[in-house]
């Protein structure tokens, strides 16, 4: 019997996030997913390859024959995340340059990304194109980032940081901090300001773990949102989420302690 395969793109959506509006994904990583971290509250469910490793996989050609079939027109902005970390494709910034072509830059390029590679020259070259770059900073110590990202052995704090500031100063678009708060670090906000102050990001996203936490890997989990959520064939377990109260408490303390714009997931 002839089974009917129906290909999985690597352009999905545009879907709605509350941080970036209508939002095209470009999934650079695909199956299995692959990541840096293993964060406690990822989409993804248990990461499937942690790695530092950076290599193609995803061809360019086969990125850019989705691109063009998907409806990138309807989009606000283009956004790379999907199934793992995406500066860990080789041709980040290949994809980037193709599609900012094809555009005619008319589409804002959005990567969101856990900041472990930035610390390397090469990534930090890959993603300078950009118009805005979304870096992940849940943990102000080494113990909570292991408790909350879980990261590949040759990830640490320090590096990530210094990566981040390197982004600070020599990236010419806007730079966000999202945060995901979760009990390991819903009371560690003055550390975490202080790191926030380090860096100078021009914006700082709050968020907390909205989506559950898929007891298995299902590709359709890197776009899941609203109804989707239903479709993915594992259990889930939904996980704790700050109340509406913790959550405005943290937004005026970090306001108060950063002078920065915050935008927060409770507020979408
Ligand atoms: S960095 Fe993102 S993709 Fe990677 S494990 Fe964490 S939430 Fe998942």
């Amino acid at each position: 019997m002839i089974k009917n395969i129906v290909a999985i793109s690597s352009v999905y959506g545009p879907i709605q996030s509350w941080r970036m509006g209508s939002s095209l994904g470009i999934d650079l990583i695909m199956d299995p997913s692959t990541c840096s971290f293993n964060c406690t509250y990822c989409q993804l469910g248990f990461i499937q390859r942690i790695t530092s490793e950076r290599k193609v996989y995803v061809s360019t050609s086969t990125v850019l024959e989705d691109f063009k079939k998907s409806n990138w027109k309807e989009a606000d902005v283009i956004t790379f995340s999907g199934s793992g970390e995406p500066t860990l494709a080789l041709n980040i910034k290949e994809v980037i340059s193709e599609i900012q072509s094809i555009t005619n830059h008319s589409k804002p390029v959005v990567i969101l990304t856990n900041g472990t590679l930035l610390n390397n020259p090469a990534v930090l070259n890959d993603v300078i194109n950009a118009d805005v770059i979304s870096v992940k900073l849940d943990a102000p110590d080494e113990e909570t980032l292991q408790a909350i990202n879980r990261p590949a052995s040759t990830v640490h704090l320090k590096d990530i940081v210094s990566g981040v500031k390197k982004l600070k100063q020599e990236f010419k678009g806007k730079v966000q901090l999202q945060i995901m708060f979760m009990p390991q670090n819903k009371n560690k906000i003055d550390e975490l300001a202080k790191l926030i102050n380090e860096i100078k990001p021009d914006e700082v996203a709050l968020n907390t773990p909205t989506r559950p936490y898929p007891n298995g890997w299902d590709i359709i989990t890197r776009g899941a949102h609203g109804e989707d959520i239903k479709k993915i064939k594992h259990d889930t377990k939904p996980l704790k989420m700050l109340t509406k109260d913790e959550a405005v408490n943290i937004e005026l303390r970090l306001k108060e302690l950063t002078g920065l714009s915050i935008i927060s997931v409770y507020r979408k």
